[in-house]
């Protein structure tokens, strides 16, 4: 239930300057059990206190307006002399003023449990405490066993050539009606004494070589390229999508190589959508663009992977011939409660339509962001809401399941 925490949590220490914000978020801390709680007027005080504590506070809920020190200085403090206490920040400022000091928090390595704006609803604050015992819990890598932080680039490579190296598909589907579109092919590495190695594991692990990148991508595409064609025969004309890594953009060698693909296995170059990431084409805007003109002019699908992280303009990205915009899943997760994600998500989705591109969010966890996005004109879905990534294997079971959710989800 929203109400309650998942763990117990010993002691808090509050720091804010009003002594009535400061009691009611103490109530608040008491109805959830937890039992030792600090408070300080300030952040000159809430160092000093924890300066004499020995057990220090579980964790630490901090205004950010307060005088003499404001909360922004006190994290910066925190951080200088090592102390690593899960955070929450609590202001009644506006949201993008909380979140660019979430942000800040997170980029100097501090533990952040969320930013919560006040006044403060105790649904909200148990949804952020309970971040606590799992964070990150959407990334697997934080579970991975020490065994596999030990592989090589050399047990990669022989893991591609194995064929360890498999896609899994994730369904995009019509916002609107449900059906099903398309998949974007994930790479799974399935390490026979491991399990299942995510990829955010060894992606950037493979990004330290051109050739391992390279065999990867084509070890991925050429078995995605191949189940495409077996849906194609089983009369699933769906598009797929697969994601090229930065440094492969720039490779004439490697185009060619990539564009033969599809029609060794008869599948039309119409039906493959390559799916780059908007940091990555900014940043090598001249190497690029050749590249993706070129699979343009061969009918390729081309995707904005990522938007919303890049700091690109839409203005810079309507040069390159790109069909579709992936919304990154930040601005998509969640957006129903939070105005001013769903203000940037709007205006996105809108300028990319008015472009002629198709719209794709990411990250999809609820019905009620899916209906947003419905609201917003948005075309296609992809999130856990949805489907998860799964073996080609399953897709037509899991369509079948899909097939039964269609009136819960239509428009
Ligand atoms: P991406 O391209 O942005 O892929 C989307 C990621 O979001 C996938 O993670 C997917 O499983 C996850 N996801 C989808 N729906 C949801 C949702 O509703 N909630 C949450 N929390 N997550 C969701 P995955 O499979 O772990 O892949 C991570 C990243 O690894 C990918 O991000 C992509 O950048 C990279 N990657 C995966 N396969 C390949 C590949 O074959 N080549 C290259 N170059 N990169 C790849
Ligand atoms: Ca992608
Ligand atoms: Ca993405």
């Amino acid at each position: 239930m929203a109400d309650k925490l998942l763990h117990q949590i010993d002691s808090v220490l509050i720091v804010d300057d009003s002594p009535i914000q400061r009691s009611f978020a103490a109530e608040l801390c008491q109805e959830l059990g937890i039992e030792l709680i600090y408070q300080a007027n300030n952040g000159v005080e809430a160092l000093a206190l924890l300066d004499l504590l020995k057990m220090k506070p579980t964790i630490m809920m901090i205004d950010l307006e307060m005088p003499a020190m404001d909360g922004i200085e006190l994290i910066q403090q925190l951080q200088e002399l090592n102390y690593q206490i899960p955070l929450v920040i609590a202001s009644s400022r506006e949201e993008s003023l909380i979140s660019s000091v979430t942000s800040m928090t997170a980029a100097l390595g501090q533990t952040l449990l969320g930013g919560l704006k006040k006044p403060l609803h105790l649904n909200q604050l148990v949804q952020i405490l309970n971040r606590l015992e799992q964070p990150n819990h959407a990334r697997p890598k934080d579970k991975l066993s020490p065994l596999v932080e030990q592989l090589t680039e050399q047990d990669l490579l022989l893991a591609i050539s194995n064929r360890e190296v498999v896609p899994y598909f994730q369904p995009k589907v019509d916002i609107n009606t449900g059906m099903l579109k398309g998949v974007e092919a994930l790479a799974r590495w399935i390490h026979p004494e491991l399990g299942i190695i995510p990829p955010d594991f060894f992606i950037p692990m493979a990004e330290q070589s051109d050739q391992i990148i390279r065999l990867l991508t084509l070890a991925i595409a050429e078995q995605s390229i191949a189940q495409c064609a077996i849906w194609n025969e089983r009369s699933l004309q769906i598009s797929c999508a697969i994601n090229l890594s930065p440094r492969l953009l720039s490779s004439l060698s490697f185009f060619q190589e990539i564009a033969k693909l599809p029609p060794l296995h008869h599948v039309p170059n119409q039906q493959i959508i390559w799916e780059v990431t908007e940091s990555s084409v900014v940043n090598n805007l001249g190497a690029a663009l050749g590249t993706l003109a070129r699979l343009r002019l061969k009918g390729f699908g081309l995707s904005i992977d990522d938007y919303g992280t890049g700091f690109s303009s839409m203005q810079q990205l309507a040069r390159i011939p790109f069909t579709e915009l992936k919304i990154d899943q930040s601005f998509v997760n969640g957006a129903h409660e939070r105005n001013n994600l769903a203000i940037i998500l709007q205006s996105a989705i809108e300028m990319a339509n008015r472009l002629g591109m198709s719209t794709v969010a990411e990250g999809i966890e609820t019905l009620e962001d899916w209906r947003l996005l419905q609201r917003f004109g948005c075309n296609i879905g992809q999130g856990y809401f949805i489907g998860r990534p799964m073996p080609a294997k399953d897709l037509f079971n899991w369509l079948k399941t899909h097939n039964q959710r269609l009136a819960e989800i239509k428009k």
